[in-house]
């Protein structure tokens, strides 16, 4: 159904906003690391119109059944469903003095929801962005990644980085965006020329990202805490000898985030020098100390990382995002991308059973 059937009125604006794919820095970026994600070419399509009242109607395409919610401005709840994300931002604006009034909203996402590539981020950064078209204010882009990171930390409750927010703000099409969660500093790195990507959703939903997450989290507070530093982002690969005394699990944890910190510059490096097998490499070590030390993969995405790696076009894979399901993300050779995208679907099809999606290319 058009936005004209669900409320009688022409939209007044139309803004797309992309997922995103983190190229590595994973689990850095609330310990204030640093982090290389790019924009991936699904978005979240928002159309609004103003309402001279109070009231928010919205209706979302991706939910079953497609049905217009309603409620006012002011009387925002914390639902336990999609709607949190909405209410969440119109509690957040208002609270943070910025004026809006009701308004009518139709939703409809490409970007596949709980796979890893940021479907919140596309869909709280985009409203925000929806809302600044039809009821002007000023706000610059890291502002309005800020505020919709606290959308969902203050309101939707998932303690998320900054990461997600400012990829799908500033980062753009075949351009990695290293940014330094610390200061908000970022640099826009173009990937060499033949440079592919290859993006593919595993089928396994990361369901169990609420406790793993906090408790990853909880870790790296605790371990930074013990190491006497602000944050893990204030240590470098010579600290790694000093971790021992955190206990197994916490020197595990602390060693992830550390080296994959390191591993984000070498990364810039590496793309800045167009040397794609050095890049394949730091992928392999990422998923390597994902699933080793920080303990967030799952048996399929490990194989369909390992299927990945045997591909002859493939300099390098891992996961993608939180972790416990979700994405993996290759880089191959841009012209044999799409035949081994197809390649890797179809043996991870084979050996696991599960059905994945090519998301890129
Ligand atoms: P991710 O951001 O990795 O996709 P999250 O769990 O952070 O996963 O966010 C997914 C949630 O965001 C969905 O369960 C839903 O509540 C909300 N969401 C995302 N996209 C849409 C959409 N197009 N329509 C309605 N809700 C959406
Ligand atoms: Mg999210």
């Amino acid at each position: 159904m058009t936005f004209e059937q669900y409320f009688s009125v022409a939209p007044s604006a139309t803004v797309a906003t992309p997922g995103r794919v983190n190229l590595i820095g994973e689990h850095t970026d609330y310990n204030d690391g640093f982090v290389l994600p790019t924009v991936i070419p699904q978005t979240t399509v928002i159309q609004i119109a103003a309402r001279k009242d109070q009231t928010v109607r919205v209706v979302s395409s991706n939910m079953q059944p497609a049905a217009v919610h309603t409620y006012t401005l002011g009387a925002e709840k914390k639902s336990g469903d999609w709607l949190v994300y909405i209410q969440g931002v119109t509690h957040i604006l208002r609270t943070s003095g910025i004026t809006i009034g009701g308004f009518d909203a139709l939703i409809s996402s490409t970007v596949p929801t709980g796979a890893g590539l940021s479907s919140s981020a596309a869909l709280t950064v985009g409203l925000i962005k929806a809302l600044r078209e039809v009821f002007p204010f000023d706000l610059t882009d890291p502002a309005i990644a800020r505020l919709a990171q606290r959308v969902e930390n203050e309101f939707v409750g998932a303690h998320v980085g900054i990461m997600d927010q400012m990829a799908v703000c500033l980062a753009k099409p075949r351009q990695a965006l290293f940014l330094d969660t610390r200061s908000l500093h970022y640099e826009l790195v173009a990937l060499p020329e033949q440079a592919g990507l290859i993006v593919i959703n595993s089928g396994v939903s990361h369901s169990n990202i609420g406790g793993g997450y906090s408790a990853r989290r909880r870790s790296c507070e605790e371990a930074a805490t013990q190491l006497k530093v602000k944050a893990l982002r204030d240590l470098g690969l010579a600290d790694l000898g000093r971790l021992k005394p955190l206990g197994a699990l916490l020197e595990k944890r602390a060693r992830h985030v550390i080296s994959e910190n390191a591993r984000v510059e070498s990364a810039v490096l590496a793309l800045k020098a167009g040397d794609l097998a050095r890049l394949g490499q730091l992928f392999k070590e990422s998923h390597a100390s994902m699933r080793d030390d920080y303990e967030v993969s799952t048996p399929e995405i490990d194989q369909l990382v390992t299927i990945a790696n045997l591909d002859p076009a493939v300099y390098g894979a891992r996961l993608t995002g939180g972790g416990f399901g979700g994405s993996i993300v290759a880089l191959a050779h841009l012209a044999e991308a799409p035949a081994a995208a197809k390649r890797i679907a179809q043996r991870y099809l084979e050996q696991v059973g599960k059905e994945p999606t090519i998301l890129v290319p």
